[in-house]
C-alpha cells in the first residue's frame, strides 16, 4: 500500500477538527469551582471567571497577570460580586481610598478590579 503524506495530514486534520467540536461538549459537564461552600458547589459551571489574586498575584500557579481562572455557576458569581464588592469597600475604608493590591500595585477601586473577566463557558 503507498503511503501518501497528504492523506495522512488530511485524516490528522480532521481528527483535530472533531477533538475542536467535541471540546466545548465537554464544558458541559464542568461543575462549579467555588470553595467556599461545605463540600463544594454541585452545579453546572455556567462562566469562565478571572479573579485576581490579590496580596498574592506573585505566587505560582497564575497566569502572568497573577489571576486564577475557575469555572462558577451563575448564582456563584453573583456571590463573588457580592463578596468582592464588601472587601474592596472594606479596604478603601481602612486605607482612606488607596487600596491596591500589594505585590502588583494595582489599585482595588471597583468590583471589575478583582474580578477581572466573566465570559459565558
Ligand atoms: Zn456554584
Ligand atoms: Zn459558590
Ligand atoms: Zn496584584
Amino acid at each position: 500500500m503507498s503511503y501518501n503524506w497528504s492523506e495522512e495530514a488530511y485524516r490528522r486534520m480532521g481528527e483535530v477538527a472533531i477533538k475542536a467540536q467535541l471540546a466545548p461538549l465537554d464544558w458541559q459537564h464542568i461543575t462549579c469551582q467555588c470553595g467556599v461552600h461545605y463540600g463544594g458547589c454541585r452545579n453546572q459551571g455556567a462562566k469562565i471567571v478571572v479573579i485576581h489574586a490579590v496580596g498574592a498575584c506573585d505566587q505560582p500557579g497564575l497566569d502572568e497577570d497573577g489571576n486564577r481562572v475557575e469555572i462558577r455557576c451563575t448564582q456563584c458569581v453573583e456571590q463573588l460580586r457580592r463578596e468582592i464588592d464588601y472587601k474592596i469597600r472594606r479596604l478603601n475604608r481602612v486605607s482612606l481610598g488607596r487600596a491596591c493590591c500589594e505585590p502588583c500595585g494595582a489599585p482595588l477601586g471597583l468590583v471589575s478590579d478583582v474580578l477581572r473577566e466573566v465570559k459565558d463557558l
